[in-house]
């Protein structure tokens, strides 16, 4: 193994990254190393590249960007039991403190002490890069490095969706980024009955087409109210799964919703939401549930058997793949919206 890797770093307090040649990291006792497949970038990756406010306060340069990954093990550390050089894994990006409330009752993925692995520590956006072993995914090998590099983001469609108990009910997903894409075949696959989707981005509104949605529309100039109306009976959605983080979009809605229907929140607003309680959600009898990351390791489990019996086709999210060093290529996309899920290949 070569002792030095290229690797996209963060390396200041300002918009950007650079490519460099650094040592390949040493797996510590408890980590495993991995030789990178491929990586995808996630809007976090973006954030921290633009170095906007959520950045400031959580990363610290110098820093390897990067989360999503698929890879080859190729080295274990002290103590490592559970994976062995040569495994095809990916890596949940969660790294719990297993001591706290949350830890100890199985709700890891809240832990209060969380760390993000390529926020709080050094990422996979490199030829090699360090993963906890509690983190370890083992793939099915059936399943492509470049499909299984994707599995976490899947997560969290699959989180946001399972929470809806789809099965035969009407569904809306607001937003059509690769989370609110990725829900799209996951709903489906759930059963439901309808899938309708919003989205004002003309590039991600076809898109979603592909990925099987039944109606697609831009909710900022068609009339969303009727088509819910229309395609419901008039009874409006069961399920809202909220994938924008756009306030207009949680209203919105809320507003599409059944009495007694749910709404799970993915998308993250900007600030605080006004939200008219007592008409929107109050006397409705709404369930509104928030969804963070994925829940470890159900949705791993889920994203498995869904890639592993091709239940889901993820293929039209895959919009591009760049070589690693063409990293600012895809941060530029992913700024433009223009895109689906961009891979990049080291
Ligand atoms: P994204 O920003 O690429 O996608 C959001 C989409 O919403 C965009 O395509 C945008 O055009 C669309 N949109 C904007 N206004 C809208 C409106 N009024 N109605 C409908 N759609 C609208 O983000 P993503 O990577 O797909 O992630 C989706 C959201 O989920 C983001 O807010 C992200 O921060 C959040 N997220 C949360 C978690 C979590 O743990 N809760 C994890 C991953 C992502
Ligand atoms: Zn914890």
């Amino acid at each position: 193994m070569t002792s030095s890797m290229k690797a996209v770093v963060k390396t200041g307090p300002e918009y950007g990254a650079e490519l460099k040649e650094i040592p390949v990291p040493d797996p510590a006792s408890g980590q495993v190393l991995v030789k990178i497949q491929r990586t995808s970038i996630c809007g976090s990756d973006l954030h921290i590249y633009k170095w906007n406010k959520w950045a400031e306060n959580n990363v610290n340069p110098p820093q390897i960007m990067g989360h999503e990954m698929a890879g080859e093990v190729v080295a274990l550390g002290e103590g490592v039991t559970s994976v062995e050089v040569g495994d095809f894994v990916s890596a949940e990006t969660h790294i719990p403190c297993g001591q706290c409330y949350q830890c100890k009752t199985g709700l890891q993925h809240i832990c209060v002490n969380m760390k993000i692995l390529g926020v709080h520590t050094d990422g996979v956006f490199a030829d090699y890069a360090v993963i906890e072993e509690v983190d370890v995914w083992k793939n099915d090998p059936a399943i492509s490095a470049r499909y299984a590099s994707i599995q976490e983001p899947l997560g969290n469609a699959i989180d946001t969706i399972r929470a809806g108990e789809v099965a035969a009910k009407n569904v809306l997903i607001t937003g059509a980024g690769p989370a609110g894409l990725l829900a799209i075949p996951v709903a489906n696959a759930f059963g439901a009955a309808t899938v309708i989707v919003t989205e004002p981005n003309d590039y991600r509104r076809d898109l979603a087409e592909k990925m099987g949605a039944d109606f697609v529309i831009n909710p900022l100039e068609e009339d969303l109210e009727a088509l819910v109306a229309e395609v419901t009976d008039g009874v409006g959605v069961d399920f809202v799964a909220e994938m924008s983080g756009a306030a207009a979009a949680i209203k919105q809605g809320l507003k599409q919703i059944t009495p007694g229907g749910r709404i799970a929140l993915l998308g993250v607003p900007d600030g605080p939401v006004e939200i008219d309680l007592a008409p929107d959600l109050i006397f409705k009898g709404i369930d509104m549930i928030g969804v963070t990351g994925r829940e470890m390791f159900q949705t791993w489990f889920i994203a498995r058997r869904l890639l592993k019996e091709e239940k889901i086709d993820i293929e039209p999210v895959i919009t591009h793949e760049f070589p690693l060093e063409d990293f600012a290529k895809g941060m530029e996309l992913m700024e433009s919206g223009n895109c689906g899920k961009i891979v990049l290949k080291p």
